[in-house]
């Protein structure tokens, strides 16, 4: 098979450029190894609702995603936010409006944030799209070579995947660049992420906004999931524990993630319809080993000049972290697919 431009990778990067692409009547074929699209995208669906794995928020004055959303027919709305915050101390101990930053102003995707790339990838055609492919080798040919042997040639390959995902590919001839590539961070790759779902959002019976912070654990920061119409209750909390004791002690974190919320929020808190551990650290396809260290801060991620010409143009990097401005985020992915489709048209 031959194709102008060949995406791989399927998240919100690559799912966006296919997008601009197809509204150029550019030819493409998008790859993915995963069975679904939307890569650190991810949902877990509780009936109609979609309870958001990944990302949960964007934040006024980020233009592409509001131009974005109106045209896909999404909207966002305000996280839930008013009430009263709690604060677990070490000690189990729950205060009142202590130590804590609320999530008040950020917004979030009306129907999950998966609705954003659901919404990019109905619109794509599906002829286009091969999943469960897994890119293995690049050629300067340019062609890539999947896991199953399948070789697929193009005029120009982007690489829309998390930098240190890419470095573990192979590359004819080498790429001088991989020290580069393994040295940026996957964002939010050493994060996990417990949900967990409720008949209603009880919490805010009792006044409380859903937002805690703790000192005890597992959970350190803890916000309202809920979905827009309040059909149903969920929380959600970031686990402070890192990765490698994450891996050590299994399931312990969910049962521990779920006594905790039953200490800061009460008895209703214990018994969720359902409940998920979303740890990213251990998502093929995400995160490699060096991500389970998460970095000091929010890395200045910008494209590195030695990845900015690869090839003559015949490789392109493309994901968040290769993003000119909001790299890491929503904004960021869309504003990488941006610049890349402003190079390829
Ligand atoms: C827990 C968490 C919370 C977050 N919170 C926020 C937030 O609140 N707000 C915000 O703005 N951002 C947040 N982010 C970041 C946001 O999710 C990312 O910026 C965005 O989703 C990145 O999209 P991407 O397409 O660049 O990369 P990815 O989503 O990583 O997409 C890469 C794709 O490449 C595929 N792939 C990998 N290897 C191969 C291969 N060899 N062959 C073929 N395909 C391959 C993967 O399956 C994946 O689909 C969060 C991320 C996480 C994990």
């Amino acid at each position: 098979m031959h194709t102008q431009t060949l995406i791989i990778g399927g998240g919100l990067s690559g799912l966006s450029l296919a997008y601009r692409l197809q509204q150029a009547d550019h030819d493409y074929h998008l790859l993915d190894a995963r069975r679904r699209l939307g890569g650190r995208i991810k949902s877990l669906i509780v009936g109609d609702v979609a309870v958001d794995l990944g990302p949960s928020w964007i934040w006024p004055g980020q233009e592409r995603i509001a131009a974005l959303l109106p045209e896909l027919g999404l909207h966002a709305f305000e996280q839930h936010a008013q009430g009263t915050q709690l604060y677990e101390q070490a000690s189990g101990e729950v205060m009142q409006n202590a130590g804590f930053m609320s999530m008040a102003g950020a917004l979030r995707i009306g129907g999950g944030t998966s609705a954003l790339t659901d919404a990019l990838a109905a619109r794509l055609d599906p002829s286009r799209m091969t999943m469960n492919a897994q890119a293995a080798h690049i050629s300067d040919a340019p062609s890539a070579t999947l896991a199953d042997g399948r070789t697929i040639t193009a005029d120009r390959i982007v690489l829309a995947l998390p930098p240190r995902v890419a470095a573990d590919l192979t590359y004819a001839p080498v790429l001088p660049q991989i020290a580069t590539l393994k040295s940026i961070p996957t964002w939010m790759g050493a994060h996990a992420k417990f949900v967990a779902v409720y008949g209603t959002p009880f919490w805010r019976d009792a006044g409380l906004s859903g937002d805690a912070s703790s000192r005890r654990g597992p959970m350190v920061e803890i916000h309202d999931a809920s979905p827009e119409d309040g059909t149903f209750g969920a929380l959600f909390g970031f686990v402070g524990l890192p990765a490698h004791v994450r891996a050590q002690v299994g399931d312990q974190v969910q049962h521990a993630a779920l006594t905790q919320l039953t200490n800061i929020f009460g008895a209703a808190a214990s018994k969720p319809l359902t409940s998920h551990l979303e740890d990213w650290s251990a998502a093929a396809f995400t995160s490699t080993a060096a991500d389970a260290t998460p970095p000091t801060g929010h890395p200045p991620y910008q494209m590195p000049a030695p990845l900015s010409r690869v090839w003559n143009d015949k490789l392109i990097f493309t994901s968040t972290e290769m993003a000119p401005d909001n790299g890491g985020l929503i904004e960021g992915a869309l504003a990488a697919a941006e610049h890349t489709a402003r190079k390829i048209l």
